[in-house]
């Protein structure tokens, strides 16, 4: 297509004038406000103008016409007036899904949330004294109580927790790493980097695959502030490998008078190893072994909402409450509210594992999710399978957010085997569906994992796959 030809096609795109008095749009105009209406016209002619751009043909002139345009316009604003943070199911059997808002919060905190909310609370107000309080305050109690801490702080999130204790303890000065646990985890969090903006130096230790204790030792010196101990969530090295026994750093941290400080990053409090889990070091383990501070997220295997949790040695606990940096990183009062409530929890084990979904979700049985798969296809039964056929068949679930990686979670899934449409249109079909449901792909089927679809879902997932069995 010649330019001249492209111009003649730009020149056909109608104004935003036009569109705005042409019947269509008037007919809808006092629903919306102005503004929206004109963002939605933008976003529609900037793709027509793209589209030309793009194509040497056009496929139908009449792409261009008012009526159309206007129509893509209203398509446009009931999208643009629809609120962006919506809820998806997860149908994808990643439990912690970074990508999906991680865990999900209990009843009990759902009612708390409306009377905080919608009233004035004692956020920062003692209410003894009648004088300032402590935001903190509200869970440290419970905090200490639960883990035998000495000492509890929150912060917005675990990042922000490394970030604060580094600053505080080791500002300017070294602190010592091994090789094996320079980690990234999702989302770029590097603790090279965190090491970086703390300010503090970092003094590399060992190599990938190992690490001794005399490699601590030996760079132990004058400006060493802090030995810093990064659980491996994400990953892990296999094979010849060797890292320092926590027991030891603690011991090496004593001869010194040096502090020692383990990211954890998941933070258990709970031994999983006893519900059939591989054993990962629980919270309270870490502390019993005389690590002076740990710091763990609030919104992975706790269960909690979104939060950094610091524990530990009373002076360390409180000399990074008085950093300035806190004000930046402190937590919010619904925060504060749905870390309490979740904590409670754990005042009783049972409680926590029935209560807390994160934890029902990793410890829900084999046998429970078979019911769940049996239950959602006999909603299924009689209905047309003109798109797809539907199995169930036998997998694995992941904890994700760096959580137990090597730990594989037989579930049951149902596997949706396309036969008109490709498996990436299947998916996307779904993730475009209201509520949007995010399966995943393995060789060309769309698999629904029981584990992480709720069992309120399900009636909404039967009726969305009624739904695409005609699409
Ligand atoms: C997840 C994780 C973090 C970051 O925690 P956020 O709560 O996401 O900020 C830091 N360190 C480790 C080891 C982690 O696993």
């Amino acid at each position: 297509m010649s330019l001249k030809d492209k111009g003649e096609i730009f020149r056909k795109i109608p104004s935003v004038d036009r569109l705005l008095n042409g019947p269509e749009l008037t007919k809808i105009s006092s629903k919306f406000p102005r503004n929206l209406i004109l963002r939605a016209i933008n976003q529609v002619l900037e793709e027509v103008r793209e589209d030309i751009q793009k194509n040497d043909v056009i496929e139908s002139p009449g792409e261009l016409k008012i009526k159309e345009v206007s129509k893509k316009v209203v398509d446009r604003l009931q999208l643009l007036s629809r609120p962006s943070l919506k809820p998806v199911i997860n149908a994808t059997g990643v439990i912690v899904h970074t990508n999906l808002g991680r865990s999900l919060l209990t009843d009990r905190v759902i009612k708390r949330f409306r009377p905080l909310s919608e009233g004035y609370s004692n956020l920062e107000y003692d209410l003894k004294s009648g004088k300032r309080g402590s935001r903190y305050s509200h869970v440290e109690g419970i905090l200490k109580e639960i883990t035998s801490a000495e000492a509890a702080m929150v912060v917005n999130n675990n990042a922000a927790a490394v970030l604060i204790s580094l600053d505080t303890l080791a500002k300017g000065r070294e602190v010592i790493v091994s090789r094996g646990q320079l980690v990234e985890i999702g989302g770029s969090f590097r603790i090279p980097d965190v090491m970086g903006k703390s300010g503090a130096k970092m003094v590399e230790v060992g190599t990938t695959n190992k690490t001794h204790l005399w490699d601590y030792e030996e760079k132990i010196g004058p400006d060493t502030a802090l030995l810093l101990k990064v659980h491996q969530s994400n990953f892990q090295i296999v094979g010849f490998t060797e890292e320092v026994e926590t027991s030891e750093l603690v011991a090496l941290g004593k001869k010194y008078g040096i502090p020692l400080m383990e990211d954890l990053g998941s933070g258990c409090l709970v031994d999983l190893s006893k519900y059939g889990l591989l054993k990962e070091p629980t919270v309270q383990e870490v502390l019993a072994n005389g690590v002076d501070l740990v710091t763990f997220s609030g919104d992975k295997l706790l269960g909690g909402p979104q939060a950094g949790i610091i524990l530990g040695r009373k002076d360390l606990v409180e000399a990074i409450k008085k950093n300035q940096l806190s004000r930046a990183l402190r937590i919010d009062k619904l925060t504060l509210l749905a870390l309490e409530e979740t904590l409670t929890l754990y005042r009783d084990e049972r409680a926590a594992v029935n209560e807390i979904p994160t934890l029902e979700m990793i410890c829900q049985s084999y046998d429970g999710l078979d019911k769940k798969a049996q239950k959602l296809t006999e909603m299924l039964t009689g209905s047309e399978t003109e798109n797809y056929t539907l199995v169930g068949i036998d997998g694995h679930s992941r904890i994700g957010g760096g959580a137990l990686p090597l730990q594989k979670l037989p579930t049951r899934l149902l596997c949706l085997t396309p036969k008109k449409m490709s498996a990436q249109e299947m998916e996307g079909w779904l993730r475009s569906y209201d509520p949007p449901i995010i399966a995943r792909i393995e060789t060309d089927q769309v698999l629904l994992d029981m584990r992480t679809i709720r069992e309120k879902e399900l009636k909404t997932v039967a009726q969305a796959l009624k739904k695409l069995a005609i699409a």
